[in-house]
Order: C-alpha cells, then sequence, then structure tokens
C-alpha cells in the first residue's frame, strides 16, 4: 500500500484500485501523448470514442452479454433511474412489481409512485429491518417489470439468487455490486447501478438496457429523460462526464485484465466477506445484522453490544489506518465495504485490528 493511504471501506464514493488511480495521476496533464488533460479533450474527439468503445466492449464481455443489449453512460445517479425507469418503462395502463429490501428500494417504489404509476409492492422486509430477502414471492405474470435491488448497500444484504420472474423482465439497480459477481443476464430488461460503489467515480451511470424495452419508451418524454436519446447516440447526445467515463474504463480494463474476470472476481470477493463474517460469527461481541442466508458480499453489516463501543471501535480503527467503518446514519452500528477494489490485505488488517478490539473490550 502506498504510504498515506488508508484502508478504505467507504460505502460510496468508495475505494478504486491502487493502479488505476496511478493511471488517473499519469492522464492527468498529458492524456495519450494528445499534449491534453484527459479532462480537457473533446468529447467528440478520437480519444474519447476510443475509451467509450472500449469500455463498452469490456462491459459486455465481463458481464457476457449479448447485442441484444444495449450499454449506456447516463448521469443523475442511481437515483434518477428511480424515476426513467417508470417513465420510460411502465404505462399507464400498465403496473409494475417491486421488491421492497430497504432504504434504496424504498425510494425506487417512492418515485413511481410520485409519478402516478401504479406499483404492487409484492413483498418486503420491513418487519424485521431489512435484514433478509424475501423468498417465494408472488409475482404478477401481466406485470410490465419487476423491479429489485440486487445488493442492498445501506441493510447489508443481497440477493444471492435472482428471482424466477416467468416471462417478467427483471429490473435490477445493481448500483453497489454490479461486477462482483458473474450471473445470468437473460432475464433482466434493465440493469442500471451509479459507478461510484464498483466500477468508478460519483458523476455518471451505467445503465444497460434489453432492446425490446426500448420500444416502450414514449416520445413525449424530454430528450434528457429518454432511453432512446442515449441508445441512439451511444450516449453522446449531450457532453458526457468525460472523466468518470474515463475512470470506469480503467477499472473495467483492471478486471478483465488484472483480476480475469468475474468468476476470479467473485471467488475473491467472497473468500474476503468469508473472513469477515467468520470473524463476526466466532464471538458475541460482534454480532452481524444480516441473516445468513441473505448476506452481502459487498457491505458487511455489523454491531458491537453498545453504541459507545461502537463509536470508540470506529474511532480507533480510523486512527489506526481503517476508515470508513460507520454505519449508514439511517441505521447506526458499523459497516465495512469490501467492493471489488477492497484487497484481501485490507480485510485481514480489518480482521486483525478487531480481534485486538475485542481482546482489550470484550
Ligand atoms: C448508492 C446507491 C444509490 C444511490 O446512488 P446515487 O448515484 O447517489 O443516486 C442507489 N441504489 C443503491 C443500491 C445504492 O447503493
Amino acid at each position: 500500500m502506498t504510504a498515506n493511504r488508508i484502508y478504505n471501506f467507504n460505502a460510496g464514493p468508495a475505494a478504486l484500485p491502487e493502479v488505476v488511480l496511478e493511471e488517473l495521476q499519469a492522464s492527468f496533464l498529458n492524456y495519450g501523448n494528445s499534449g491534453m488533460s484527459i479532462i480537457e479533450i473533446s468529447h467528440r474527439s478520437s480519444w474519447f470514442e476510443e475509451i467509450i468503445d472500449d469500455a463498452l466492449g469490456r462491459t459486455r464481455r465481463l458481464l457476457n452479454i449479448g447485442d441484444d443489449f444495449k450499454v449506456l453512460f447516463l448521469q443523475g445517479g442511481a437515483s434518477l433511474q428511480f424515476a426513467m425507469v417508470p417513465m420510460n418503462l411502465l404505462a399507464a395502463d400498465r403496473s409494475a412489481d417491486y421488491v421492497d429490501t430497504g432504504t434504496w428500494s424504498t425510494k425506487a417504489v417512492k418515485e413511481a409512485q410520485t409519478l402516478g404509476k401504479t406499483v404492487n409492492v409484492v413483498a418486503s422486509s420491513a418487519d424485521r429491518s431489512y435484514a433478509y430477502i424475501p423468498r417465494d414471492i408472488a409475482f404478477h405474470p401481466d406485470a410490465a417489470y419487476v423491479h429489485i435491488t440486487s445488493n442492498n448497500t445501506i441493510k447489508g444484504t443481497q440477493w444471492s439468487r435472482f428471482p424466477d420472474t416467468g416471462n417478467v423482465p427483471i429490473i435490477s439497480d445493481m448500483s453497489s455490486d454490479i461486477m462482483s459477481r458473474a450471473f445470468d443476464p437473460a432475464p433482466f430488461g434493465v440493469i442500471y447501478a451509479g459507478a461510484q460503489k464498483n466500477i468508478g467515480p460519483a458523476g455518471v451511470c451505467m445503465v444497460i438496457i434489453r432492446e425490446d424495452m426500448l420500444q416502450r419508451v414514449p416520445e413525449s418524454l424530454p430528450s434528457m429523460l429518454k432511453y432512446t436519446t442515449y441508445a441512439a447516440k451511444n450516449s453522446l447526445y449531450n457532453t458526457p462526464p468525460v472523466f468518470a467515463v474515463y475512470t470506469v474504463q480503467l477499472v473495467l480494463k483492471w478486471l478483465e485484465e488484472t483480476v480475469g474476470g468475474l468468476d476470479a472476481m467473485e471467488a475473491l470477493n467472497r473468500k474476503k466477506a468469508g473472513r469477515l463474517y467468520g470473524c463476526l460469527d466466532t464471538t458475541g461481541f460482534y454480532r452481524a445484522t444480516a441473516d445468513a442466508d441473505s448476506r452481502s458480499l459487498m457491505n458487511v453489516t455489523f454491531r458491537l453490544t453498545n453504541e459507545d463501543l461502537e463509536k470508540q471501535f470506529v474511532e480507533q480503527a480510523q486512527v489506526n489506518g481503517l476508515g470508513g467503518l460507520k454505519g449508514h446514519r439511517s441505521v447506526g452500528g458499523c459497516r465495512a465495504s469490501i467492493y471489488n477494489a477492497s484487497t484481501l490485505e485490507a480485510v485481514d488488517a480489518l480482521v486483525s485490528f478487531m480481534e485486538e478490539f475485542e481482546r482489550k473490550h470484550g
């Protein structure tokens, strides 16, 4: 680890691979011998054309998606997608099924309702503070889509298997676990992800949309709020966030060429999460908040025996070079976000600190 850098367990924006940061630094004064910074080049230049095309190609290869999907770069974060999904894909005479697994899915439901759309919350884990992923859900076979949040960043839960929705396309917010594991893209109509958790910096949102979904987009929407606008112009209808897209490209290159793809990434993510949950499970001093069968491989949420101890834990960890371990302000407790870029070394350092902290305070 480079001097003065901490082990970063922030939930988002979050840790990025150090090699990517070094490459960004090198591109900052003179990108690819252009004589210009990466943030000074034109989005219409051949330099940027190569960047975006490379990022799209890598996304297709990594996720194993065919030509029936378009990959788009939008702004407005995942939060704008909460509104764009129903605006574009849910007609007034149709309804959509939503699964409520906590904060972000709750917001997605609210945005659809604000637009006056018909939303059925077919399952929710609100009854136990969203500590689990609902099973055996009865979906409506005539729903326009089923919306889920694949990984619940704040509650620390994750869908280990995606639900069987029959012919109804799944739309998933994958902001906090995209590219963390391999999966079959066939049942998905749309996958969207704010980049700042697992694939880049804040400022860009990846939207992967199946061609047939584009036929639903009403002409009447403003250009910037229509998926078809971005699909027709290869995400270059207006100025895209050049720096953010470039960073995503570098992260995907790292994933493909250094990590070796999503199977290898998943194996490493399982190993990291396994060590952390292993530590939590061996003692009564720490308690994982999510049910064992619903635990996230990305956001490990846990409590100590009291809030005062939790405060000390977070402070002491910071002093020891372990940052970002405070739980989301809405739930309290502690959270270690261990996205793709957080290393086994970082997790081991955290586990050692936790064991030491327990020895002193247990
Ligand atoms: C962080 C997060 C969001 C919000 O993303 P923005 O890009 O800030 O709008 C939405 N969904 C999930 C699952 C998240 O983790």
